[in-house]
């Protein structure tokens, strides 16, 4: 007997239909002999027709109302998913992420997980029943409902795995493990067999949603076995995430990555003296705007240089407002701004040990006429920034020059 946190996604509660057929799933693994515990998001768009609505009212939503009113989506397939495990004759019981009690602290919309109250669940599980879970949410300590960011039911998935020490954590979604690259992008994507966490939380990172990055950091840090698969089929073996790099067998690159939320805001002409990166990102991190590339180059007389950086794109206006008040604030001459950039990625472990990835990378994109605006690298990585409208030709160039639709 292994107890097993099944997490199923939007598309694969979509419908009467598809929550029917999740039961089934689940009647299966009970009649195995297994514990399941499962976790649920809202109906396929549901999340977005709430925040829609939100938005007709205010531009800016309240954050904690926002919460009140996104976590309701869970809450519906949660009830409907245990209607449909009773119908099957199977014990079944719903709980939100506050009736658990997932403590989060208090970043509305953005919550992080603090501590996972398992007591409940267990002795449910030991009386036999499914337990089902509302995914994406939890509670603040004074009892504010609270959710976990968008495709946030991973992380509930993965930490309910962790905090109940159970034998697998299974995502299933609409495609059946996780691809090199987006499939919906290059229909040539190869699946993979296996993915190591670190390369996974590369991918995550760099924009693939197939797993919330924090859903990885929880696998990585509980050493959670974690597999993606399918909803869909009945069979296959989807893709594990590993925690042991497999030398012998080991591509250069895993996976290409891409993240079309990236603007990018320049400030020119600033004095070039200590202090000035701090005068320029402290205002934006006090306003809670994550920075994420960053690069600073001496202008052409020496004395002032130019400082690019990237945030999200719902973030844009906020930030450039901000760096107009430090344009006068410290002298720079202008602040510029594109909103319409995006992130390419090459990820693997295999980039350690092998040279001359950036240069073909480089050459791949030139050779289409792609113009790279910045680039980052770090030891498993290379991320170039560059104009949104070629974002999917880069991703199936660098995917063909790279051999990713062969098995390496
Ligand atoms: P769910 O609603 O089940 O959480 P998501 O839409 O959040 O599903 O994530 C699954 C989607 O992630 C897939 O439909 C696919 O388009 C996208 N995706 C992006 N990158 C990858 C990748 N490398 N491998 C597989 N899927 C990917
Ligand atoms: N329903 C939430 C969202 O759309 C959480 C999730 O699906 O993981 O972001
Ligand atoms: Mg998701």
């Amino acid at each position: 007997m292994a107890l097993i946190v099944q997490k199923y996604g939007g598309t694969s509660v979509g419908s009467i239909e598809r929550i029917k057929n999740v039961a089934q799933r689940v009647a299966r693994f009970k009649a195995q002999g297994h514990q399941v515990v499962v976790v649920v998001s809202a109906m396929t768009g549901e999340t977005n027709r709430l925040i829609g609505l939100a938005k007709e009212i205010q531009s800016h939503p309240d954050p904690r109302e926002m919460d009140v009113l996104v976590s309701t989506g869970e809450q519906v397939t949660i009830a409907l998913l245990s209607m449909a495990l009773m119908e099957m004759g199977l014990k079944a019981k719903s709980y939100t992420g506050a009736q658990v009690r997932i403590l989060t602290d208090a970043a509305h919309t953005k919550a992080r997980i603090l501590s996972i109250d398992e007591e409940n669940l267990r002795r449910d599980l030991d009386g036999g029943h499914v337990v089902v879970v509302a995914g994406f949410q939890g509670v603040d300590e004074k009892g504010n409902i609270t959710t976990l960011g968008r495709g946030g039911s991973d992380t509930t998935g993965v930490a309910l795995a962790a905090a109940l020490k159970a034998d697998e954590c299974q995502i299933y979604t609409d495609v059946d493990g996780v691809y090199t690259t987006d499939p919906r992008i290059v229909p040539e994507a190869r699946k993979l067999k296996t993915i190591t966490f670190e390369e996974m939380l590369e991918m995550a990172s760099l924009g693939s949603k197939v797993l919330q990055i924090r859903a990885v950091e929880f696998a990585g840090k509980y050493k959670v076995k974690l597999r993606v698969l399918s909803s869909f089929e009945e069979e296959g073996e989807g893709t594990l995430i590993t925690f042991e790099e497999d030398t012998m067998e080991q591509p250069i690159i895993s996976g290409i990555a891409f993240n079309r939320d990236e603007a990018k805001v320049t400030v020119l002409g600033v004095p070039d003296r200590p202090g000035i990166a701090y005068a320029i990102l402290g205002p934006v991190a006090d306003a809670n705007i994550d920075v994420d590339m960053i690069i600073q180059n001496v202008g052409a007389d020496g004395t002032t240089t130019d400082f690019t950086f990237t945030v999200h794109r719902n973030e844009f206006t906020r930030a450039m407002g901000i760096l107009k008040d430090v344009q006068s604030t410290i002298g720079a001459r202008e602040v510029k701004g594109d909103d319409k950039t995006a992130k390419v990625s090459l990820v693997g472990v295999g980039m350690r040990s092998h040279s001359g990835i950036a240069s073909n990378m480089f050459k791949t994109l030139a050779a289409e006429g792609i113009n790279i605006q910045m680039i980052s690298t770090s030891e498993i990585k290379i991320s170039v920034v560059i104009d949104e409208k070629y974002l999917e030709l880069a991703v199936r160039v660098l995917h063909k020059a790279f051999n990713l639709e062969q098995a390496a």
